[in-house]
């Protein structure tokens, strides 16, 4: 599969389907795979054009990894990462270790005790084509959600795609839509956590030698995480808001 849309608009409106999900981030595409699994169709409605590119989260943990166990994923996932029982954070300029996370020996715990380093483009990829590859679950890209409405029988969803208005009846619509999530301002609910009074400053970065295979390091402000193979690794810059 591409990794795109395997699903285009029909010419008939409005689309009826159990249920929308918007948003194809790794919360949308991890819903419409739990519920292919669970007999469930859905239809996730995407305003890009296409997955995002950047690596974003990099760090997959033990429970995560048991998670994708369960949708027949793991395998393919360390596949495509650097999977490691141990975790070891290096001082930068003393080059020794500041911090070691270990999971050795708890095998019998989890298959996948330790930490998988996975950009976060390759990890929805893999969730896109697997729910795809259910037949359950089918993706819109380019489709911004820009309402819907509830009555007595299920909701209305309205979206732009290409250009021009569509919409998509269903019993249900379910906001994964991140952040700045439009359905849950629609819905007038308070977007729960905190935000941390610090800025971080991210960027894949290639390296044409370096150590990081098996390893972070990261001293004060900085670290260096490794995220494929292929010697493309993260560095990370964080300052606190105050102090700019
Ligand atoms: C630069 C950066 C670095 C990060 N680094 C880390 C990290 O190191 N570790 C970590 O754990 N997390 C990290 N995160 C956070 C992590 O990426 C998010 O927690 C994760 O992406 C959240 O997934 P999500 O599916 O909830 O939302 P998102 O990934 O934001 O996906 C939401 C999707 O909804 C779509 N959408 C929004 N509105 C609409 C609409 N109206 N109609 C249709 N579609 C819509 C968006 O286009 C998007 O594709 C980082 C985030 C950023 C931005």
């Amino acid at each position: 599969m591409d990794g795109q849309s395997q699903f285009r608009p029909s010419d008939v409106e409005p689309t009826t389907v159990p249920i929308v999900i918007v948003g194809a981030g790794p919360v949308g595409l991890s819903l419409g795979l739990t519920l292919a699994h669970q007999g469930i169709e859905s239809l996730i409605l995407e305003k890009n054009e296409a997955l995002d590119p950047y690596s974003r989260a990099i760090l997959i943990p033990t429970r995560t990894l048991d998670i994708f166990d369960s949708w027949n994923l793991t395998a393919a996932a360390k596949e495509r990462g650097i999977f490691n029982s141990r975790l070891q954070a290096y001082g930068a300029e003393s080059g020794k270790v500041a911090i070691t996370i270990d999971f050795t020996g708890l095998e019998d715990a989890s298959p996948n005790a330790g930490f998988l380093f996975l950009p976060q483009d390759r990890t929805t990829d893999l969730l896109l084509n697997a729910a795809l590859s259910t037949g359950m679950c089918k993706v819109i890209f380019g489709t911004a959600v820009s309402g819907f409405s509830q009555d007595t029988r299920g909701v209305t969803v309205e979206a732009v795609s290409g250009g021009s208005a569509r919409r998509f009846r269903c019993q249900y619509v379910i906001g994964c839509d991140g952040a700045h999530s439009l359905v849950r301002e629609m819905l007038d609910l308070p977007l729960a956590g905190k935000t941390y009074q610090a800025r971080v400053l991210i960027a894949d970065v290639s390296f044409s030698q370096h150590d990081a295979e098996d390893r972070a390091q990261s001293q004060g402000t900085a670290g260096v995480a490794p995220l494929r193979r292929d010697e493309v690794a993260r560095c990370r810059d964080s300052r606190s808001k105050r102090g700019r």
